[in-house]
């Protein structure tokens, strides 16, 4: 049985792993980057492993680095959490090379599934409705103007290796073809170091339903009902809630039932996700598997009242779900926002920085996944995700009223963020009547940015105006030593075990 957990990640999801692993009684390694010392994953682990310096690959991605720390610390287990090396084969595959269990599938499993085109092959052949499309790998120019000839437009281009929506375009015309084919592949060679691509047809009025299942090794699978993801930018999720205001008791029977079926095709053991594109008519087709626990995980286990980290482990442990299908209910409403250092009205930029001030929402029907705190410095290297705020209510209107107020009463200066972002959509009448598909922010940017009141030129002085303002104010006042002071030592101190700091 697992008895010591080494969580190889950062940030909300590794205190979020933690936490259910300290209900549990079991001991947490936290491994950090150079540039992630202070950060409150560190503090949370009962011991902690630098692993090399900032950039992912350097630390985070590197397998030797982390296997060599859980084998130091004697950690039996790895949590891979999402993000970085949790869709990566040949991560358990080393686990088990080195006698570690992996809370996770087979890498069979993440591979079949990682690999879109495999995907699609395989569900093809589980008799699961995938995407219209090819279900091979289109490398010549002159291949992807007759697949498109074939099929019609609109399509979408998309890597084979794809994730984070890159490498991904949508055609509409004609003329676009050739030029959006070559950038998808050069985008998908840089961010996957693979440029196969592969075409499917775009699905007009597109709603991101997706089941989360949990699976065991003695061949139970049960599904946790479905949550909608359709509110999105650049094809990447900001707001997830479940139930979806789209579904009907008969369909949320029949995709749950696909979604088993989906995963039982490749064997699966642990949490995953099957997400489909669903269209206005409610024809539904697979879209691809996240082996791995999702951002928005939040959301199903305050609804269905499970916790998907511990049945994680215990399925990893080797143990049967004691969940039975006929058991699970869906109990009022839940809402996630993914609270982001990012600008909305510049394209979503990335704004890392230090936090000055926080103010964390909290009352009734609220749950808050974050990571930071006052002083905290955002490090440029990682995804820009502060926190998740996740709502409930006994209806969907209670669940976003809280969510409304929660969003009011979170406070963050020092960095941009998202938030008043997200406070704009609870307000338009589209997602309060729980109307929208993809499109959604698109469809309503007059209400979601900030208007330009003049050109982007005179935008451009008032930034600098800003600026120079900042720096003579830096100049007059001494500056605060955020981290080193403000950031408490108290749980270095109270730790059982020893940190290893280099
Ligand atoms: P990634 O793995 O890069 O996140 P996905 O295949 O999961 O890419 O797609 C991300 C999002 O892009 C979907 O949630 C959806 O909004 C949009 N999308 C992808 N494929 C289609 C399609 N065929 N038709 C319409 N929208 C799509």
């Amino acid at each position: 049985m697992i008895k010591k957990v080494l969580v190889a990640n950062r940030g909300e999801i590794a205190i979020r792993v933690m936490r259910s692993c300290r209900e549990l009684g079991l001991i947490t390694v936290a491994v950090f980057s150079e540039a992630d010392r202070k950060s409150l994953h560190v503090r949370y682990a009962d011991e902690a492993y630098c692993i090399g310096p900032p950039p992912s690959r350097e630390s985070y991605l590197n397998i030797d680095s982390i296997i060599e720390v859980a084998k130091k610390s004697g950690a039996d287990a790895i949590h891979p959490g999402y993000g970085f090396l949790s869709e990566n084969p040949k991560f358990p595959e080393r686990c088990v090379e080195a006698g570690i269990i992996f809370i996770g599938p087979s890498a069979y499993s993440i591979a079949t599934m990682g690999d879109k085109v495999t995907a699609r092959q395989t569900m093809t052949k589980a008799g699961v409705l995938v995407v219209p499309g090819t279900t091979y790998s289109i490398t010549e120019e002159k291949q992807a103007v007759e697949v498109v000839n074939e099929i019609g437009l609109p399509v979408m281009i998309k890597a084979s290796a794809g994730g984070g929506g890159k490498g991904m375009r949508l055609v509409r015309n004609n003329n676009d073809l050739i030029h959006y084919f070559r950038t998808a592949k050069s985008e998908a060679l840089n961010a996957f170091g693979d440029d196969s691509v592969y075409i499917e047809k775009y699905i007009e009025s597109p709603h991101h339903i997706e089941f989360q299942i949990l699976a065991d090794r003695h061949g139970n699978v049960i599904h946790l009902f479905e949550r909608e993801c359709s509110i999105q930018r650049r094809h990447q999720k900001v707001i997830e809630e479940t139930p979806s205001p789209l579904m009907t008791p008969l369909l949320r029977e029949e995709m749950g039932r696909v979604a088993c079926a989906a995963a039982k095709a490749v064997n699966y053991e642990g949490a995953g996700t099957i997400e489909f594109i669903v269209n206005d008519n409610l024809e539904y087709y697979f879209l691809e598997m996240n082996t791995r626990l999702q951002v928005e995980h939040p959301i199903t286990e305050r609804v269905v009242g499970v916790d998907l980290v511990k049945e994680q482990i215990k399925i990893a442990n080797g143990l049967p779900l004691t969940l039975k299908q006929e058991n699970l209910r869906q109990d009022g409403h839940a809402i996630q926002c993914r609270i982001y250092a990012e600008d909305p009205d510049h394209d979503f930029m990335p704004q890392p920085g230090i936090i000055r001030q926080i103010t964390v929402p909290l009352g009734l029907g609220v749950r808050y996944d974050g990571y930071v705190y006052e002083g905290y410095e955002i490090p440029m290297y990682y995804d820009p995700l502060i926190s998740k705020l996740i709502s409930w209510g006994k209806t969907r209107r209670e669940s976003l009223d809280r969510m409304r107020r929660a969003l009011y009463e979170y406070k963050i200066t020092g960095v941009k963020t998202n938030i008043k972002f997200l406070e704009r959509i609870m307000d338009v009448p589209a997602f309060l009547e729980g109307k929208y598909n993809t499109n959604f922010i698109e469809n309503n940017k007059e209400v979601l940015f900030t208007p330009k009141k003049c050109g982007t030129e005179c935008e451009d002085m008032a930034m600098i105006a800003c600026f120079i303002d900042y720096l003579e104010k830096i100049e007059k006042v001494q500056p605060q030593k955020f981290t080193e002071d403000l950031a408490s030592n108290w749980k270095d101190f109270g730790r059982k075990r020893s940190v290893l700091r280099l």
